[in-house]
């Protein structure tokens, strides 16, 4: 979607510290870091909320958490990870591209 910073991502026009690639998901680190390994998957298709999952899409979200759990000593998640996914303005969701973030690689806050 034009104008869509995620989407530029995934179509190679803004550069990132991509960590994983299908054709389906793009993995890459997040720019402003909120833990030691913050990682952000997101779908190569562009939808903004969960309400928006139909079948297929809810099926994909399944195969990028399966992919997470499977990369999790690759990424330096062995120890644990947090997943969070920010869902409108309450939330402080800022990119409205659905997105995973995958934070992990050290305690984490309110875990400490
Ligand atoms: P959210 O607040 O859930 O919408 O999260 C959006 C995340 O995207 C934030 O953690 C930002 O730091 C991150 N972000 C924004 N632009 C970029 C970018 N160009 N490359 C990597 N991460 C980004």
């Amino acid at each position: 979607m034009k104008d869509c910073v995620f989407c530029k991502i995934v179509a190679g026009e803004i550069p990132s510290g991509k960590v994983y690639e299908d054709g389906e998901m793009l993995v890459f680190r997040d720019i402003a870091p909120l833990a030691k390994i913050h990682l952000l998957c997101v779908p190569k298709e562009h939808f903004a909320y969960l309400t928006e999952a139909d079948d297929r899409r809810a099926a994909l979200l399944g195969k990028m958490l399966q992919k997470i759990a499977g990369k999790k000593d690759e990424w330096g998640l062995s120890e644990g990870y947090r997943l969070v996914i920010n869902q409108g303005d309450n939330a402080g969701q800022t990119v409205k591209h659905l997105h995973i973030h995958v934070l992990g690689g050290e305690a984490l806050p309110w875990e400490k």
